[in-house]
Order: structure tokens, then C-alpha cells, then sequence
């Protein structure tokens, strides 16, 4: 009984084991993967990142020329690092601490167009490609 009253005593005046959610930020844990942040500049084009992603959270689109556009779904990723550790580029692909913000009509990318554009766009390169060849 003297233990219970000690201890109920330390918890009137100890601090909450938890946050005030969503009033503050919950702590991210030691050594936790989030976003994925990319740099165009150091990025050679080879899509084994759009290759190796499991749920298909980045697509490149294709211009007449060849040249791709990077896109990053950050509301599909899973935050599992693969595209990371397949890039040949040391530091074009980061993973940051930081997660998603919520979802709105401003954040979410219209992922469907995406999708349909990246397909369109690589057959239309390879066609144009082809013609070119022959
Ligand atoms: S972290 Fe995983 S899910 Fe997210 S973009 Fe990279 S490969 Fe895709
Ligand atoms: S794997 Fe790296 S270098 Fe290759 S396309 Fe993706 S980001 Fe660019």
C-alpha cells in the first residue's frame, strides 16, 4: 500500500509518457527511413530506381528526345530503401527522416495520370526510337 501511494505521488508530478498528437510531432525513432529525397543533377537516367520499387512510388516520363522526368509518389512509398541501394549514384537518392505531410488536393500527386503518361510516353519514345532506326 506504501509503495502504491509513493508511486502514485511520483506520477501526479512526473511528465506524460506520451505526446499531445497531433499538437506535437511523435518522435521518430533512432535510424527511421522516410521520405525519399532526389537530386536531378547527380541522376544518370537508368530507371533501376522506378525497376526495383515495389509498390511503383517512382515513374519516369519520356520527352520525344529521350530525355526522362522523375516522378515520386510519396504517399505510395514504403520507405523500404530499395531505390537507395539500387542507384549508381552516390547521393542522387537520399532517405530522410521526415514523413509525408497529410494528403490534400495540393499534396497529392494525380498518381493515375502518372502512371498512364509513363507508359504512353516510353512507347511513343520507342516507336519514334524505331522509326529512327530504320
Ligand atoms: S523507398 Fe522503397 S517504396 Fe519508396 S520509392 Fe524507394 S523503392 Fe520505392
Ligand atoms: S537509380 Fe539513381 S541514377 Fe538511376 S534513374 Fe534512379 S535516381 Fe537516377
Amino acid at each position: 500500500m506504501k509503495d502504491m501511494i509513493i508511486e502514485t505521488i511520483k506520477n501526479l508530478f512526473s511528465k506524460p509518457a506520451t505526446v499531445k498528437y497531433p499538437f506535437e510531432p511523435s518522435p521518430t525513432p533512432p535510424n527511421y527511413r522516410g521520405l525519399i529525397v532526389y537530386k536531378e543533377e547527380l541522376c544518370i537516367f537508368c530507371t533501376k530506381c522506378e525497376l526495383v520499387c515495389p509498390p511503383g512510388a517512382i515513374r519516369f516520363t519520356y520527352e520525344e528526345d529521350g530525355s526522362k522526368k522523375y516522378h515520386y509518389n510519396p504517399y505510395l512509398c514504403i520507405y523500404c530503401g530499395e531505390c537507395v541501394r539500387a542507384c549508381p549514384k552516390p547521393g542522387c537518392l537520399t532517405q530522410v527522416e521526415d514523413v509525408a505531410p497529410p494528403a490534400t488536393k495540393e499534396t497529392k500527386p494525380n498518381w493515375d495520370a502518372v502512371e498512364v503518361e509513363a507508359e504512353e510516353s516510353k512507347k511513343r519514345w520507342l516507336a519514334a526510337r524505331k522509326k529512327k532506326k530504320s
